[in-house]
């Protein structure tokens, strides 16, 4: 009962409310950005849709894109309403390329990651199973966020996060190296921490859902515990993922262009001064049709 009332609040919100607040805050939120180039926010058009050479485990879909996401793309001449922030790998062929950006935004982005570092914080991907009591503990761990109330403060119920393990798991390889979904977490030590009852010795205080959709990822659930926030755990998180993709060495991020985070119209002003921050920047996303 609680997920329906939560999805017909949303289906509203997307399809009634937030088109027109978008409208109102365009050209506001895009003056935010330095413009680069000529055609700003520039197009990057990507592929998407599950590809004839994915293997048979591949679950992307061959003819439409699901989900929120689509909100962000746009497909034949018709531009979509929002304007996505992504950071666009194009632009750093190296990490230190990125971070030498970022530094020129802010001088305190990168020192406040090292400070976390410091204290004991550290960023790696997770299967979802082996966390879920801690993702439930982040979800509901603050009742206002950036982007407004949060639902599941009252409504979620750990079975909604996932199924928790009652054994030690590993994360596992996804089958399909361009169309997969994975979590990543900020961890600190503890001793003695369990999930149920299976003991794991280290507690989940922020996490990110990546999926990745051909050509990007998707930033498409990002949340960090409120006693942890202050400790920039979500600068680490975000910073080691994109260290991550620009190292370019693991098979799952090759070809990846772009990586989306909401959209310039979303939150409040500071949830994008964070974002601007982060390096992301206006784009707009013409999905590729044809596989
Ligand atoms: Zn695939």
């Amino acid at each position: 009962m609680p997920r329906t009332v939560k999805q017909i609040v949303l289906a509203i919100y997307h399809a009634a409310v937030e088109p027109l607040a978008a409208l109102a805050r365009r050209r506001k939120r895009l003056a935010m950005f330095e413009r680069r180039g000529e055609a700003w926010p520039p197009e990057i058009a990507v592929r998407a849709l599950r590809a004839r050479d994915c293997p048979p485990r591949c679950k992307a879909d061959p003819h439409r894109i699901e989900g929120v996401v689509a909100r962000y793309l746009g497909v034949r001449r018709r531009p979509s309403r929002l304007t996505p922030l992504i950071v666009d790998l194009d632009r750093y062929p190296t990490n230190a390329a990125f971070e030498s950006y970022v530094r020129k935004r802010s001088s305190r982005t990168l020192p406040k990651v090292r400070r976390a570092q410091r204290l004991g914080y550290q960023a790696k991907r997770f299967p979802l199973a082996r966390h879920v009591h801690d993702v439930h503990a982040v979800k509901t761990s603050m009742k206002r966020r950036a982007f407004g109330l949060v639902l599941d403060y009252w409504l979620l119920r750990l079975e909604d996060v996932g199924k928790p393990a009652v054994k030690p798991v590993a994360w596992r390889t996804p089958p399909c190296r361009r169309h997969w979904t994975m979590w990543w977490g900020v961890f600190v030590s503890e001793p003695g921490h369990a999930q149920g009852a299976v003991t794991v010795d280290e507690r989940l205080v922020a996490y990110v859902k990546l999926v990745r959709r051909g050509d990007f990822i998707h930033y498409a659930d990002l949340m960090g515990h409120g006693d942890h926030l202050n400790e920039n755990v979500m600068a680490l998180l975000h910073f080691e993922i994109m260290r991550w993709l620009l190292d370019r060495e693991d098979p799952l991020v090759e070809g990846v262009r772009a990586v989306l985070y909401g959209a310039a119209e979303q939150g409040g002003d500071g949830l994008v001064t964070w974002k601007k921050r982060a390096g992301f920047e206006p784009a707009r996303l013409t999905l590729i049709e044809e596989s």
